[in-house]
């Protein structure tokens, strides 16, 4: 089976999930992003073949105070049984240059996801250093980074750490995710839409059918069949999401 592993199923039309499901898709993980989506994402995970994450997007946590993370963090610990991973969360510094707060926001979720023994997806724009470095002080060992667009050294870092990459579908015409897919090992590699974001034909409204796209173009790279592929990044799933 194909696997989305970061999606928003809250923001996207109807029918993507079955119309992903006759593609091959067995298995999609919605993120949340802030309290009201992560309660949709519980929703969405109901139906067979859907995975929420929950967790909160860097820029919704800055308009919280301590005390409203400190209690969705309570919200998802309580939904541990009903979940996959802590996602979406990171920092963002594109979008705000708060770093200390983002600092401190994550490395609670961090924690969290050690406690909770599940992985991170980690979003990461223009803190891709950041990030890597306050996972490694904090001693993460389940992460994926979703859609990383720091440098290569840093990709590397990622790789040499066990880590995990998720390959958007915009790898397509993507040349940094081409160079990102040649450059590391199989076994550290995933696939994702961040659906309905970054459509494969820079079109709007992606939508999880279209991993296939990240497939297709991680088997011409690695110079591999469409089913080998398939195979390897089922059993990459597995070891992380477990
Ligand atoms: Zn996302």
């Amino acid at each position: 089976m194909f696997i989305d592993v970061h999606c928003h199923l809250d923001l996207c039309k109807n029918d993507v999930v079955s119309k992903a499901h006759k593609s091959g898709v067995g298995i999609i993980v919605t993120a949340g992003t802030n309290h009201e989506t992560n309660e949709k994402s519980l929703v969405f995970a109901k139906q067979s073949g859907v995975k929420a994450a929950l967790g909160i997007y860097p820029i919704d946590a800055l308009s919280l105070s301590e005390h409203e993370i400190d209690k969705e963090i309570d919200f998802i610990r309580k939904n541990k049984k009903h979940i996959v991973a802590i996602g979406e969360v990171g920092m963002d510094f594109k979008e705000s240059q708060d770093k200390e707060k983002q600092n401190k926001i994550f490395s609670k979720f961090i924690r969290l996801a050690q406690e909770l023994d599940l992985p991170l997806i980690v979003h990461s724009r223009k803190a891709e250093g950041e990030c890597i470095e306050l996972l490694e002080e904090l001693g993460a060992s389940k992460v994926l980074m979703h859609c990383f667009s720091g440098k290569q050294k840093l990709v590397k870092q990622i790789e040499e750490n066990g880590w995990f990459l998720s390959i958007p579908a915009s790898v397509k015409h993507s040349e940094q995710f081409q160079i990102t897919v040649k450059e590391v090992s199989l076994s550290q590699l995933l696939c994702e839409t961040d659906s309905p974001f970054l459509h494969p034909d820079k079109m709007r409204d992606n939508e999880p059918a279209n991993v296939l796209e990240s497939y297709k173009k991680i088997a011409e790279i690695k110079g591999i069949t469409l089913k080998e592929t398939e195979k390897a990044i089922e059993e990459n799933y597995k070891r992380l999401f477990g």
